[in-house]
């Protein structure tokens, strides 16, 4: 089976970029009978109103909940976090709410649209890695629910988090050369 990057809007050849180095066969997804081909997903940044439109007109709503119900892992990355969230800020608005944390659009203010950085990852062993981070007018994690895990860290704040099997990041990782992030989804896809 193969690893699915949705791919209505945004920066979805990055990630299968990304994907194709670490190994994995990619099918861009512009359909939700695409879906049934596939053993993860990936929903990457862009621009999440933009998202939803288009995941509402070409019916991928109804659809992705079921694909996480039949068992299967989601990725998103920053617009791609802002639809999987439970609840979204600044300003409020529709989401999938398939992990349990707030999340604040445009947080990091307006002098900081995009910019590099690095941060500290958890991998799946518990062991920290320095890893790169580019954030493009990035939502924050507001608040983790119980269940959720954070795994990764800057300026001491989550800025990736997983749930069972869904994970969220509020930058970047297919924008740098870094195949950490990538390689982590794809083995905690595997292990389900
Ligand atoms: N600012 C965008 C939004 O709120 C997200 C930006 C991104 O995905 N790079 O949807």
């Amino acid at each position: 089976m193969m690893v699915g990057v949705l791919g209505l809007q945004g920066d979805f050849e990055a990630h299968c970029k990304m994907l194709e180095r670490a190994g994995e066969e990619v099918c861009v997804v512009k359909k939700p009978q695409e879906l049934t081909k596939l053993k993860s997903l990936v929903i990457p940044g862009g621009e999440s109103t933009t998202l939803i439109r288009l995941m509402e007109l070409c019916g991928f709503w109804n659809a992705l909940h079921q694909f996480y119900q039949e068992g299967k892992a989601i990725f998103g990355t920053c617009a791609g976090m802002i639809l999987l969230a439970q609840k979204v800020k600044n300003p409020t608005q529709k989401s999938l709410g398939l992990i349990d944390v707030t999340v604040e659009r445009n947080s990091y203010g307006r002098q900081r649209e995009s910019f590099e950085t690095t941060g500290t990852f958890f991998e799946a062993d518990g062991r920290s890695v320095e890893i790169p981070l580019v954030f493009i007018r990035a939502p924050r994690i507001q608040q983790l629910g119980s269940k959720v895990k954070p795994l990764g860290f800057w300026n001491d704040e989550s800025i990736i988090a997983r749930q069972d099997r869904i994970l969220v990041a509020s930058f970047h990782p297919e924008l740098t050369d870094d195949l950490t992030v990538h390689q982590y989804f794809l083995k905690m896809a595997g292990d389900q």
